[in-house]
This record gives structure tokens, C-alpha cells and sequence, in this order.
């Protein structure tokens, strides 16, 4: 890792990659709060179960009150687990209401009085010695919790570049699911980056368009309209992505689901990332070239205000969208 790196870029890695210190009380594991110490399984079974294992990330976010905590549209989050489930052909054995339950058990359980970050997340369990864990293997499923406290800076925005790194592809490893195993591809790239003094990669697909960056998607403004990747440009279905679109109709804003060219990002008026743990986040130069003027743009912060609204409970739109927590 460079020494160039944003401190407050710096900041978000380590909350993300590092949340020992976050240690909860309980974690809920296949249908139960466990205490934290016992949730173990043997070492010969982590790499196996890696292989195969499906994830998702949904925020929390503590309410004006201080007590309520609102957890951000957990149903799509938990379709989406079950989605990605369904790719793996690893069989949950929990419905949507189940998962729903142990969600909400586990993030009272833990009392916080913070936003919060939650990855519910399946896979094989057991010692397998089979790499290509079989279909149909019985999975464990876990909900894991910690603080959320982000250290990206929405203001200053940050530093993208055009990873050497390919997307991986619908026709190796799907995007579209949200596996552990995806992320080596977007660890790659975003080492890649922060080596080159960047902050963040963006990843083309393998027909060279724009596809996403390691943890969220990404979107660029020409002349007021809003444009982005389309869903089958080799990313995540964006749960972020489907509510800006939503905020941005609401704004007026016109959007264009599409292909993107490299090119074209530096050309854009705008650029942001879209995702739970970045939201809405500025882009400020692009392979060193500035966007724009070089500070986050109009549409930009519009939709990034509105989003902020939105998940602290503060609007009045999309009430649904919302699982309301009490302690
Ligand atoms: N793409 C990737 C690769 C991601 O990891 C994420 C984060 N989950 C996203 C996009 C954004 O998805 P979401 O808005 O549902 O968090």
C-alpha cells in the first residue's frame, strides 16, 4: 500500500478489513444467538467453505431518536442472498422470514447504539475434501454484525483509476453473485490501484465497457443525464444502484442504463461509486484526470443528500424500504 493514500480512505479499509476490535457479543448461527468465542469451525474447513460461500451487506443506520436503528431494504439484501444461493445451487436451508428474524435477533442482541454494518452469509459446512464442494451440500448460515463507521470522505470524494484487471465474467464466475470468491478479482485491482497512488479501481468487463468497482457500482453524468453500466455489464444487482435510479427519477434527473466506454468517463461532468458500505460517493479524478472541476458535482450531491436522507428515516419517501430496529 502507498503512502499517497487518503487518510480517510485508509480509515475505511481498516474499519472494512479489520473489524476485530468490533468483536460483537452474539453472532447468530444456523437458527440460534451464539456467543462470539464459540462460534468456530475447524481450520481444515475454512478453505472449503470459502470456495462456495455467498454473502450480503446491509446497513444499519441509527435513527435521530438515537435508539431506533433502520435497517436498509433487509428484504432485497436477503432475495439477493437467496439468489445468490440459487447460482452456487448451495440449498439455504432458511426462508426470507427466517433469515428476516435472525437479522433482527442478532442486531438487537448486540445493542448497538451506532450505525451498523450486518453480513448475513452460507456456505458448505463440514471438513470436505473436495475443492468442488458437490451440489446440494448441507449449509451453515451465519449473521455476523459490527459498527459501521465510515471514513470516506463525501466531500473530498476520491481517486479512481481503469484497472489493468478484467471484471470477472458472466460466463466464469458471475458478478451477479455476491461470492466471497469474487472479491480476489477486486482485491487484485484495487491493490493494483492504491500501488499507482489511485484510491479505487474500476474494472472493465471482458468486452473492455465499464463494469464496477471492487465493492460498488459506478455511474458518470454528460450533460445532466445520469448513465450506467447496465445490469448485464459483468456487475452486482446493486441494491444502491436500484435507489438511486429510484432518487433520481424522484430528482427529475434522467437516467441511461447502457454501455459505457472507457472513454467516456473522461469526458464526464460527474462521476460516482454506488453501494451499502460507500453509498454515494464522488469521484474526483479518473486515471489522474480531473472530473469536472474536480470537486464532487451538482447531481452528484444532490443524490447523495437524498440518499443520506432517505436511509437515517428523515424522508418521506419509500417508507417501505425501512425495517425499524428497537432496542
Ligand atoms: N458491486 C460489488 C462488487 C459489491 O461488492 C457491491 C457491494 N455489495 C456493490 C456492487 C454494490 O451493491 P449494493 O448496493 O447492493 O451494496
Amino acid at each position: 500500500m502507498t503512502a499517497t493514500l487518503q487518510p480517510a480512505v485508509r480509515a475505511e479499509l481498516d474499519t472494512l478489513a479489520s473489524p476485530g476490535q468490533d468483536v460483537p457479543e452474539w453472532i447468530w448461527r444456523n437458527g440460534a444467538l451464539v456467543p462470539w468465542e464459540q462460534a468456530t469451525i475447524h481450520v481444515n474447513a475454512v478453505g472449503h467453505a470459502s470456495v462456495a460461500a455467498v454473502f450480503e451487506g446491509i446497513k444499519a443506520y441509527l435513527a435521530a431518536d438515537g435508539e431506533r436503528l433502520l435497517l436498509f431494504r433487509l428484504d432485497e439484501h436477503l432475495d439477493r442472498l437467496r439468489q445468490s444461493a440459487r447460482i452456487c445451487r448451495l440449498s439455504l436451508p432458511y426462508g426470507r422470514e427466517e433469515l428476516r428474524t435472525a437479522v433482527l435477533e442478532v442486531v438487537r442482541a448486540n445493542g448497538y447504539r451506532t450505525d451498523a454494518y450486518i453480513r448475513p452469509w452460507a456456505f458448505p459446512t463440514g471438513i470436505i475434501r473436495e475443492q468442488m464442494v458437490p451440489a446440494g451440500t448441507e449449509c451453515e448460515v451465519v449473521v455476523d454484525t459490527w459498527p459501521f463507521r465510515s471514513g470516506l470522505n463525501k466531500e473530498r470524494g476520491c481517486r479512481a483509476a481503469v484497472s489493468s484487471w478484467l471484471r470477472v465474467s458472466d460466463a466464469s464466475t458471475p458478478p451477479r453473485v455476491k461470492a466471497f470468491s469474487n472479491y480476489h478479482n477486486g482485491r487484485l485491482a484495487l491493490m493494483e490501484a492504491r500501488e499507482n497512488g489511485h484510491d479505487w479501481p474500476i474494472l472493465l468487463n471482458e468486452r473492455h465497457k465499464v463494469a464496477e468497482g471492487p465493492g460498488a457500482c459506478i455511474a458518470l453524468v454528460r450533460g445532466g443525464t445520469v448513465i450506467t453500466p447496465s445490469l448485464t455489464s459483468g456487475v452486482l444487482e446493486s441494491i444502491t444502484r436500484a435507489t438511486a435510479l429510484e432518487l433520481l427519477n424522484d430528482l427529475g434527473v434522467p437516467v441511461v442504463e447502457r454501455e459505457v466506454d472507457r472513454s467516456e468517463l473522461y469526458l464526464a461532468d460527474e462521476v460516482f461509486f454506488m453501494g451499502t458500505a460507500w453509498e454515494i460517493l464522488p469521484v474526483t479524478t479518473v486515471d489522474g484526470l480531473r472530473v469536472g472541476d474536480g470537486t464532487p458535482g451538482p447531481v452528484t450531491r444532490r443524490l447523495e443528500a437524498a440518499y443520506t436522507r432517505l436511509v437515517r428515516g428523515e424522508s418521506r419517501a419509500h417508507p417501505d424500504w425501512l425495517t425499524e430496529v428497537r432496542p
